[in-house]
């Protein structure tokens, strides 16, 4: 699976790419992220401007944006040839919700994922509708920028990539499993109170064990 993602904030991204699953995922080649910085793409490196119709804060303009997904699209011949579709996502607090089976589904259907992050008032409105790409919104929430709903994104549609998940790691949709988990010490002492680890857990006793989980 190919991540392209266009964001003025690249560096954002690193701390969070460079630990655990995913860096191992990125290591061992079964998921491959790309940046665009419409920047690169806009004269003296500035991306905002004011908004028609008034209004507090900038739009990012259009056109660095297009440029930075042709950009991403102009490895298209090399995606098609791999034989999967390309997805173009605009990432918007007004757009579709986002949830596991809207990532189980550009899992299965797309090698590609180009992801606009937009930022400041966001980004302006034609570069969806001319690249058709679809609104996407991690939740009822505004966040500052649309680098946080990326990496939610690309975490979430990884995990769904066959190999990403080791045994230990497996995914949860395909086994019972529970929020309420313990490991070691069975027993903790906190201001003169026990907080013990559910008796079921500790019976062997895989049946309840499941339908304990499953009750959780
Ligand atoms: N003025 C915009 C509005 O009212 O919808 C909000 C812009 S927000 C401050 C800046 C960018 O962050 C958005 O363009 C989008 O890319 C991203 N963003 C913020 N919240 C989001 C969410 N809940 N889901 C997806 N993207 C979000």
């Amino acid at each position: 699976m190919n991540f392209h993602i266009i964001t003025i904030f690249p560096k954002s991204f690193e701390s969070y790419l460079s630990e655990s699953i995913l860096a191992r995922a990125i290591k061992n080649k079964k998921i491959k992220i790309k940046f665009y910085n419409p920047r690169d793409f806009a004269k003296n490196r500035r991306v905002d401007y004011k908004p028609y119709g008034g209004g507090p804060g900038m739009v990012m303009k259009a056109e660095p944006v297009i440029k930075a997904v042709q950009k991403a699209l102009g490895r298209k011949k090399k995606l098609a040839r791999r034989g999967g579709g390309v997805k173009i996502i605009f990432l918007s607090p007004s757009g579709k919700r986002f949830d596991n089976a809207l990532a189980r589904k550009f899992s299965n259907n797309y090698k590609d994922i180009i992801i606009i992050c937009g930022n400041y008032e966001g980004v302006d409105a034609r570069v969806r509708k001319i690249f058709r790409a679809e609104e996407i919104s991690i939740g009822d929430y505004i966040l500052t920028g649309g680098a946080l709903p990326a990496m939610v994104l690309v975490d979430v549609v990884s995990r769904q990539v066959k190999g990403v998940l080791g045994k230990e790691e497996s995914l949860e949709e395909n086994r019972v499993s529970s929020s309420e988990v313990y490991t070691r010490p069975e027993i903790i002492k906190y201001k003169n109170k026990n907080y013990k680890v559910p008796k079921v857990l500790l019976s062997g006793h895989h049946k309840k064990i499941e339908e304990w989980k499953r009750n959780k």
